[in-house]
């Protein structure tokens, strides 16, 4: 079966599956992706509790697939020491980062062009040098106002497609896969995070918006780093 877009109502999906049937499709999409394209197929992980899930996910359909963490060097130590972890656990995980100059203060100046050049470039650096034909995400829809609009397979860039095989998961289903499964986790979760990122723009909130403690005080606040919404594939400057 070739991986092609769903023409199904997306939050159809989201409100009418239950929890297993919400298993069986994500293992088949990733299943089907592994099929197409082998080697070529390759999961993002960003050590949040999303990745957790759909890196298991992938190792129970492929144990051998690979995967590439982007860090950066605001990551909270919590993360790094998680990082380190996962690598020694699954060596198959490739680290990218930009340790390129960059202004002081940058995050709180133009939070955007750190994201890019911290964030996205080496997101950029990882499809190419892995030569990645199709890369695997833990983006879900009901995470906040900015990823209601996603669908499962994306093709944003040409030749190069995105999927995210548990956009249609609630949060509850996320931490329920992650305790039936005994996964390991992030430990900043403990501390009451529910979405996780670099330290300076990563807040425990109260908001119900899930990315809500997500760049506090800025025009980017409960928004995105931008590897989900800017090319990955062009020669794209900032
Ligand atoms: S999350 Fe903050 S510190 Fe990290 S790359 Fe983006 S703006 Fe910079």
């Amino acid at each position: 079966m070739a991986l092609t877009a769903t023409t199904e109502d997306i939050q159809h999906l989201v409100t009418h599956l239950n929890f297993a049937e919400k298993v069986q499709r994500s293992l088949r999409l990733i299943k089907t992706a592994c099929d197409e394209y082998g080697e070529r197929l390759v999961v993002a992980n960003s050590l949040g509790k999303d990745s957790s899930v759909v890196w298991h996910l992938a190792k129970r359909v492929s144990p051998g697939i690979p995967g590439f963490i982007v860090t950066t060097r605001f990551k909270p130590p919590e993360t790094k020491q998680f990082m380190r972890e996962e690598v020694r656990r699954y060596p198959e995980l490739r680290i990218f980062e930009n340790n390129g100059e960059i202004p002081d203060r940058l995050h709180r100046t133009q939070p955007d062009r750190c994201c890019d050049i911290l964030k996205v470039q080496p997101t950029r650096r990882a499809i190419e040098e892995m030569d990645v034909a199709c890369w695997v995400t833990g983006l879900r829809c009901t995470e906040g106002r900015t990823r209601t609009d996603f669908q499962e397979i994306e093709e944003r860039d040409e030749g190069l497609l995105k999927l995210n095989p548990i956009l249609i998961w609630y949060e509850r289903e996320i931490w329920q896969y992650l305790s039936l499964y005994g996964v390991p986790v992030n430990p900043l979760y403990k501390e009451g995070y529910r979405s996780l990122g670099c330290a300076p723009c990563t807040h425990i909130s109260s908001s119900p918006d899930e990315r809500g403690g997500r760049w506090i005080g800025t025009s980017k606040c409960g928004g995105e780093c931008g590897i989900h919404t800017r090319p990955l594939k062009n020669d794209y400057q900032i």
